[in-house]
This record gives C-alpha cells, sequence and structure tokens, in this order.
C-alpha cells in the first residue's frame, strides 16, 4: 500500500477508529455482562408450568444467541485492535487493498473490504 494511496487512514483517522473501536468493546462487554443473569440455564424444578417454562428456554436461548454474536463481534473488534497495535489496519485481510474509511466508520472491526466481504457473503451456504 502506498503511502499517497487516497484511501489510506491519516494518524488522526486511526486513533478516531481505535476509540470506535474501544467505545465498541466496551458496550459489547457491557452487554455480554448485563445479559449473564438471563442467560443462566432455566431450572427446571421451578413450578412456572409448562408454557412458561417453554417460554423461559425460548427466552434463554434468544439471550443466548445474542450473547454469542455479541462475543464474536468482541473478539472481532479485539483482533482490529490488535492490527492497529501492528500498523495493519484498515488493510483488506483477504486482498490486501484498503478498507475505506467510510465502510471502517459504520463497521470499525471490519476486516474485509466490501469486495471480499460480499463475495465470502454470497458463497456462504
Ligand atoms: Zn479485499
Amino acid at each position: 500500500m502506498s503511502a499517497t494511496s487516497a484511501e489510506e487512514l491519516t494518524p488522526q483517522q486511526e486513533s478516531e477508529l481505535r476509540a470506535d473501536l474501544c467505545r465498541l468493546r466496551d458496550a459489547l462487554r457491557q452487554q455480554i455482562e448485563s445479559s449473564a443473569d438471563a442467560a443462566s440455564p432455566v431450572d427446571l424444578d421451578e413450578p412456572i408450568g409448562r408454557v412458561s417454562r417453554m417460554d423461559a428456554i425460548a427466552q434463554q436461548r434468544m439471550v443466548q444467541a445474542n450473547r454469542e454474536a455479541g462475543r464474536s463481534r468482541l473478539q472481532q473488534v479485539g483482533a482490529a485492535l490488535s492490527r492497529m497495535d501492528d500498523g495493519e489496519y484498515g488493510e483488506c485481510l483477504s486482498c490486501g487493498e484498503p478498507i475505506g474509511l467510510a465502510r471502517l466508520r459504520v463497521k470499525p472491526e471490519a476486516a474485509l473490504c466490501i469486495g471480499c466481504q460480499s463475495l465470502r457473503e454470497t458463497r456462504a451456504p
């Protein structure tokens, strides 16, 4: 990547994106922590009736799915921060092209450029 590339991040932009990533990381951690109780296993001995028990299990599955999504995003955010420390942040992991500021502003943890990302998504089952 050449230093004159129009898409390359300036130190200023990079530090803004770092702040975004840190905020995102904190928010995700908080979200995961605050949902810890709701995700704990349903007590099957509790006399809440069959229907409400099924509700509770469905509810719990949803919370767990959200936590799972939160955890995997948290992982991506962490990976983005370490790429930043290594000076590799903002480059597509697949093709090496700049990901672009507009995309990073929306999704600062993005590891792929929009082209590689959509390629990956259309290939997914
Ligand atoms: Zn790419």
